[in-house]
C-alpha cells in the first residue's frame, strides 16, 4: 500500500491528506478510450499538478482547459447570489471536468476548484471536440459520462431538498473519501457548511452526532472515518444510487471500438 502524507495551507482551511486507501494510477475515462485517441487527447503530455483551492473554471466562462483527475480532486460549486454558494457534485478520477464541451458548449456554468491536490491529465478543448466529432466510439464513452454526471446532478437536487444534513454529511464524507483515497482529511466546519449550503451549526450537530456513533472522529478540522461501513448506512440513499449508477452505465466491460454502433450510443442496460 502505497502512502502519501500532503500539508496545504490556504486562507481558512488546511487540507492534509494521509493516503492510506491505494491512489489510483490513471483516469478512468481515458483510460476507456483506445491508446491512440488517448496519445491525441493528452499529446503526450505528462499530468498537471493541481494545487488546493485552485480555480479551475468560473461560471460563465470560456473553458480554457479540460481536466482529468488521477489522485486530484475537484469541487464543483454554483454560485447562490446573496446566499454564498452550494457545492454540487465532485469529479475525481471516476470523471472530468469540462463536460459542456460534450453538448458543443465552450462556456462553464459553474466554478471549479481543487479540493484535493494531486495530477490531472490536461486536454485542450479543441482536441476533445476534434475527437467527439471523428471517433464514435469516442463519442459513446463520453455520452455514458454525460449520463452518469446528469443523474449525479439529479440525485443531488433531490438530495439537497429532502435529505436530512447528518445523512448528507455522512454522504459527502465517503465521496471525498473516495475521490481522496484517504481515511483522513482535514476540514473546518466552515468549509463543510458552504459544501453543503448549510449553517455551521448544522454541521456541528450532524458531525457530532457521527462522532457520537463512532463513525468518524473530528478534533479540530481532522477527519478521519472510522468505520466505512457503518457510514454508508448512515448515508443516505443517495450514496449507493450514485454509486450503482456509474456501475452501471461505466462499469461494465467495453465492447471493442469496431462494434459501437454508427450512432455510437449503446444500450443504457
Ligand atoms: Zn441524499
Amino acid at each position: 500500500m502505497r502512502l502519501r502524507t500532503e500539508t496545504r495551507a490556504h486562507a481558512a482551511q488546511t487540507v492534509m491528506i494521509v493516503k492510506n486507501v491505494p491512489l489510483p494510477t490513471d483516469n478512468l475515462l481515458l483510460a476507456a478510450l483506445p491508446a491512440a485517441v488517448r496519445r491525441r487527447l493528452t499529446a503526450d503530455r505528462a499530468p498537471v499538478n493541481l494545487t488546493v483551492s485552485e480555480p479551475l473554471s468560473a461560471a460563465g466562462e470560456r473553458i480554457r482547459h479540460v481536466y482529468f483527475p488521477i489522485d486530484s480532486f475537484i469541487s464543483l460549486i454554483t454560485p447562490a447570489r446573496g446566499r454564498g454558494q452550494l457545492e454540487i457534485g465532485l469529479v475525481g478520477s471516476e470523471g472530468m471536468l469540462g463536460v459542456p464541451l460534450l453538448l458543443d458548449v465552450n462556456v462553464s456554468p459553474l466554478r471549479a476548484m481543487v479540493q484535493g491536490a494531486g495530477r490531472a491529465w490536461r486536454v485542450d478543448p479543441k482536441t476533445l471536440r476534434q475527437e467527439l466529432a471523428a471517433n464514435t466510439a469516442v463519442r459513446s464513452t463520453f455520452n455514458r459520462y454525460l449520463y452518469v454526471f446528469l443523474a449525479q446532478l439529479m440525485q443531488t437536487a433531490t438530495c439537497t431538498r429532502f435529505h436530512l444534513i447528518e445523512a448528507r454529511l455522512a454522504r459527502w464524507l465517503l465521496m471525498t473519501r473516495d475521490r481522496a483515497h484517504s481515511n483522513q482529511f482535514r476540514i473546518t466546519h466552515e468549509f463543510l457548511a458552504l459544501m453543503l449550503g448549510v449553517r455551521r451549526v448544522g454541521v456541528t450537530s450532524a458531525a457530532s452526532a457521527l462522532q457520537r456513533r463512532q463513525l468518524i472522529r473530528y478534533r479540530r478540522g481532522d477527519i478521519s472515518i472510522l468505520d466505512v461501513q457503518g457510514l454508508e448506512r448512515a448515508a443516505c440513499a443517495c450514496y449507493a444510487i450514485d454509486k450503482q449508477i456509474y456501475a452501471r452505465v461505466l462499469g461494465r466491460k467495453r465492447r471493442p471500438p469496431d462494434t459501437v454502433s454508427p450512432s455510437g450510443v449503446h444500450d443504457l442496460q
